[in-house]
């Protein structure tokens, strides 16, 4: 609300004939000048361009007739409406508006001619309007030319005002055409003031289908516009991020060296490249912002670990930050695991940790004694300190926002800012790295490790778990180890942990035999490890666990999963969760148990984690099940979304305003300056992270 006042006033300031109150209520659509209301465009449109006769007027159609007021009265039954009805040459029909006005019922007074535009219903006594537009017609007055646009709008501000406001808007702002003619020749693209009075002012022979399909030449030119504005903008980003500092890592691989020869197993060719394309960033003296894109199991770790060691190697400082408490402790125990026998230690940075301990690491991380450190969102925290932070790296950077990268920069040396590896097992499907994750460089493990085998995925319907309940104890008996995910309840925490307790006690009857564990999220830290440990030891065969288990836990002997009502999960943590499986030799299998019926996406989304296995294909379904709203939730960077263009339908253009984009920081920087005002107002520089 404070926001919304302050932009209202913002506003009316700069915004003659447009109050306070009007102002509020534009700033709700993002309209905080009379340039944003240029682009602010129809949702779709009525046809008032036409008349139809009342007889010919089809139920279920809106449609506009004119004719004389007949009679017009107030009814109380069955509850208080005024009902009008009117006259044609071709027939009557009758018009009910709930809520009226006086100034309603004087237009509607006998003998008076109006124009209604509304959807036509059969009703009892014929033809009917329900709450239908209502226009008084002047004698001698004309039809439009024009269709009418309907435009998003928001509570108390109606369509007539921003319909005055947007031609208010066209007749007085600038429509300057910035982009070349010989590229608007080339992409076939209509001018802009041309292409924007069209989509305000469509004339009657434009159909509305094609204007609403946004498939129109004068559609393109505006959605080729803002992609290019927001191309722009990111590329914008990426070289201004080339300006700020960083300190250039350089070392001769000591080492890198010596914890590759200590590792059971070589790098694949997608682990060596990405060491690669990292190390080579990190050689340069401006902050490195990469992406290291991996499906699960691919072997992410191992890269950030390599990075890390440049880091070291060099004299410098560098961090792993982890979403939770139970993959920042593996993180840890795998990293320490690695760089001791080299001499190295590395701090472990939790909420749970004893004061005591906890003051004493941080001490001697503030005086750069210790190199590493790993850590929760704790590691972020005021106390503490990494003067010589050269490296960052962050895990399933999705789980954070921006604000917590943005801290753990921070934590580096004032003027040189430290270097940024984000990890993530959600690829990004290929239309969303080309526009909103353009200002990043991403590596992409696209190969597995040898020697996995592929996981079995099989569907059974929860009215056979008892087959399922016996397939995991002769697996077990027979030395295997097993998940067993519990259900999904999203709306409450406390419902959460009462199934996973209640799948726990029933496992725990069902199969006595068995050495079970139960993790979920409510467990103390120290309780979690304890079992997780445990688990990973093989003192347990079974571990019942909620959605924890999720990211990163790694235990090659688990080689089967049983997920609970596995239609409730979405694709990006099915896949996550079947990636636990699958990690060691033996042969693994992932059961979904799924209860019946089934909803249409629910059984869209379990067919494709039936069919595919790869990370990508995945992602690339969900875009199209879901659209690309939660990937670009899950960036949370402010970052302005696309209100016009569809990154699937418009991939062409996409693939232009990319070229363009550069092209004009080059040749044309007023044209780049002036697509980004128009675009995006005062509401660029929020790509920092
Ligand atoms: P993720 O990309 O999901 O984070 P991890 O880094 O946890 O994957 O690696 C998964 C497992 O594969 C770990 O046990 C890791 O030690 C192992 N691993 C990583 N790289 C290789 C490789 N090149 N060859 C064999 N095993 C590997
Ligand atoms: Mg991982």
């Amino acid at each position: 609300m404070a926001r919304d006042h302050a932009a209202s006033r913002a506003a009316a300031q700069g915004w003659p004939g447009v109050g306070a109150q009007l102002a509020g209520r534009l700033a709700r659509l993002e309209i905080r000048a009379p340039r944003d209301l240029l682009l602010h465009l129809p949702l779709r449109y009525e046809d008032e361009t036409r008349l139809t006769a009342i007889a010919a007027a089809r139920p279920g159609f809106a449609a506009q007739v004119e004719g004389e007021v007949e009679r017009c009265e107030v009814s109380l039954r069955p509850r208080r409406q005024l009902v009008a009805h009117i006259r044609d040459a071709s027939g009557t029909l009758v018009a009910r508006w709930l809520n009226f006005y006086p100034s309603q019922q004087k237009m509607l007074a006998p003998g008076r001619r109006v124009r209604l535009f509304g959807e036509v219903r059969g009703g009892f006594f014929g033809s009917e309007m329900v709450h239908p537009r209502l226009h008084a017609v002047e004698p001698g007055e004309g039809l439009p030319e024009a269709l009418t646009p309907v435009y998003p709008t928001t509570a108390g501000l109606g369509q007539a005002t921003l319909r005055k406001l947007i031609d208010r808007a066209l007749a007085s702002e600038a429509l300057d055409d910035w982009l070349p003619a010989a590229l608007r020749r080339r992409l076939d693209l209509p001018d802009f003031a041309d292409a924007l009075r069209l989509l305000h002012h469509p004339p009657p022979e434009v159909p509305a289908s094609v204007l609403e399909d946004r498939q129109h030449p004068a559609w393109r030119r505006i959605k080729f516009e803002e992609l290019l504005a927001q191309q722009i903008s990111l590329r914008r980003a990426y070289l201004a991020r080339r300006t700020r500092n960083a300190p250039a890592l350089h070392s001769g691989g000591r080492l890198e060296r010596a914890l590759l020869d200590g590792l059971p197993f070589a790098l694949t060719g997608a682990q060596r490249r990405a060491v690669d394309e990292i190390c080579t960033d990190l050689a340069v003296p401006h902050p490195m912002q990469r992406l290291l894109m991996g499906d699960v199991g691919s072997g992410k770790t191992i890269v950030a670990a390599l990075a890390m060691l440049r880091a070291v190697d060099a004299g410098w400082q560098a961090a792993l930050m982890a979403p939770t408490e139970l993959l920042a402790e593996q993180h840890w125990q795998k990293l320490s695991a690695w760089l001791a026998p080299l001499g190295l230690e590395v701090a472990w940075l939790s909420g749970s940790r004893g004061k005591r301990a906890r003051a004493a690491e941080l001490a001697r991380l503030a005086s750069g004694e210790i190199p590493l450190a790993v850590g929760t969102h704790a590691l972020i925290e005021d106390p503490v300190a990494l003067p010589r932070l050269a490296l960052a790296v962050v895990d399933e950077q999705h789980r954070f926002g921006v604000r917590q990268r943005l801290a753990l920069r921070e934590k580096g040396n004032g003027a040189l800012s430290p270097h940024l590896l984000m990890m993530s097992a959600t690829p990004i499907p290929r239309t969303l790295a080309m526009s909103h994750y353009a200002d990043l460089d991403v590596s992409v493990l696209d190969e597995r490790p040898p020697g996995r085998t592929p996981v079995l995925t099989e569907l059974v319907s929860a009215a056979r778990r008892e087959v399922v309940v016996a397939r995991v104890r002769d697996g077990c008996l027979a030395g295997r180890q097993a998940y067993w995910v519990c259900p999904l309840i999203e709306e409450s925490e406390a419902l959460q942990l009462q199934t996973a307790q209640d799948t726990y006690a029933t496992l725990c009857e069902a199969l006595p035999e068995l050495r079970i564990g139960l993790v979920h999220g409510r467990l103390k830290p120290a309780e979690k490890s304890a079992t997780m440990a445990a688990f990973a030891a093989g003192e347990l065969d079974l571990l019942v666990a909620t959605t924890v288990i999720e990211v990163g836990v790694d235990v090659p002997n688990a080689s089967l999963m049983v997920i609970e009502h596995a239609e409730r999960f979405g694709l990006a943590q099915l896949h996550q969760l079947r990636g636990r499986v699958g990690r060691g030799t033996a042969e693994s299998v992932c059961i979904l148990l799924y209860a019946q019926p089934l909803s249409q996406t629910g059984r869209a989304r379990l067919k494709v984690i039936f069919e595919n296995s790869d990370g990508f294909a995945i992602a690339r379904e969900d875009l199209r099940i879901r659209g690309p709203g939660e990937f670009i939730g899950a960036r949370q960077s402010g970052l302005p979304l696309l209100r016009y263009a569809d990154l699937e339908a418009d991939v062409d253009l996409l693939e232009a305003a990319r070229a363009v984009a550069e092209q004009l920081l080059r040749e044309d920087t007023q044209a780049a300056d002036a697509l980004l005002a128009r675009w995006l107002g005062g509401r660029e520089g929020l790509l920092r992270a």
